[in-house]
């Protein structure tokens, strides 16, 4: 029987432990030189000034909105197909948030967002789901034109490129660097701008709104990361190129044989783009074989794990039905697509004979 083939792999390397071990000796483990230093290359690997070290990818994204002073009566415009992460960050400042539909890439659309820009719209908030850049020139342009906050959810993009620039350099990007994302250190994020004034006011706001010890300025929060997380960060950071090459040679191999099957549409990669693959995320329509719940578990049955990226949309749960600051138009789209997505294994561990056997499984559930 062969192995099971894992969706994510983590890979630590011994650079990992050299300065994780270089910390520990140091006895400085709270933020430090790491962070430091993981700010500045993070920074130049994504075209941007400056980027702010946070102790995760939602509070990146809290600090971000918080920094750009949105809260209650505000409206975010985003999409519906995200991690919750997206929509908490939004409702724990106290604005509003509104759904627009996303395209067949899977990414918000930029007219649909258009459309609902109104009054009360202070931010748009597009996602760079699976690793695909959302199309940053368009609401570049919108932002520019209404007058918005443009903020980049680029938890699962690291190292990825729209028409030739970083992603989380056209608007303020928020980063992750949980376990099973393209750069991790268990749990960890990072912000980055090239507005020099909002780097400075988040780096208040991730530390006591203190400016220097005991002299406040502001309300703030303890996001900090500490050096420990940095320095395991700073050794990702390093592979980030060989690790989004690895995940883009294995999309390109399962879109070269998948591609012809009935009843599957592999992702489409819009012109321009470069795409990191966080996750590689086909469609089952309804001329497969089978529903998607028998792909799932015919994939299983032959030792391939799949992930269901998000089994619901975002806010299609209880606990958003009756919260005045979630306000859901139709999303035609999306709802269709949320119950065809399932992503195949792509993590840069996987071999030829592992990329063989994936598409050798989907061919046979699908015939
Ligand atoms: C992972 C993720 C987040 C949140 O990051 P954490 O570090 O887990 O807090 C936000 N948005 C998206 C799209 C994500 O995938």
């Amino acid at each position: 029987m062969n192995p099971t083939i894992p969706i994510s792999a983590v890979t630590l390397g011994p650079e990992e432990e050299r300065l994780v071990l270089e910390v520990l000796r140091s006895g400085q483990l709270s933020q430090g030189p790491k962070v430091r230093q993981l700010e500045q290359q993070f920074a130049a690997a994504h075209d941007v000034a400056h980027a702010v070290a946070v102790n995760n990818g939602t509070t990146a994204l809290v600090a971000a909105l918080r920094g750009l002073s949105l809260g209650p009566g505000d409206e975010v415009v985003t999409t519906p197909l995200s991690f919750v992460a997206t929509l908490n960050a939004i409702l724990e400042t106290g604005a509003t948030v509104r759904f627009a539909d996303i395209d067949e890439d899977f990414c918000l659309d930029p007219d649909a967002v258009g459309a609902l820009i109104g009054e009360r719209t202070r931010a748009l908030l597009p996602v760079h789901l699976y690793g695909l850049p959302a199309d940053m020139p368009r609401f570049a342009q919108l932002a520019r034109e209404h007058g918005l906050a443009l903020v980049e959810d680029a938890a699962q993009a690291p190292g990825a490129r729209i028409g030739g620039r970083a992603v989380g350099s056209s608007g303020v990007g928020c980063f992750s660097f949980y376990a099973t994302k393209n750069i991790m250190c268990g749990e960890g994020g990072m912000i980055t701008t090239d507005d020099a004034t909002l780097a400075d006011r988040l780096r208040v706001l991730r530390n006591q709104g203190m400016r220097a010890r005991y002299q406040y300025e502001a309300a703030g929060h303890n996001y900090r990361l500490t050096d420990l997380q940095a320095a395991i960060a700073l050794a990702q950071l390093a592979r980030l190129d060989h690790v989004n090459v690895a995940r883009r040679r294995h999309a390109a191999f399962l879109s070269e044989h998948l591609r012809d099957l009935p009843g599957l549409r592999v992702p489409s990669v819009p012109a321009g783009r470069s795409h990191v693959f966080h996750q590689y995320t086909v469609r089952i329509t309804p001329d497969a074989a089978v529903d998607r719940e028998g792909f799932v578990a015919g994939l299983s049955d032959r030792g391939i794990t799949t992930g269901i990226y998000y089994p619901r949309l975002m806010h299609d749960y209880d606990c958003f039905r009756d919260n005045s600051q979630v306000v859901v138009d139709e999303t035609p789209v999306a709802d269709r697509v949320v119950t065809e997505i399932v992503s195949l294994p792509v993590h840069p561990q996987l071999s030829r004979n592992d990329l063989e056997r994936i598409v050798e499984a989907v061919s046979e559930v699908l015939q």
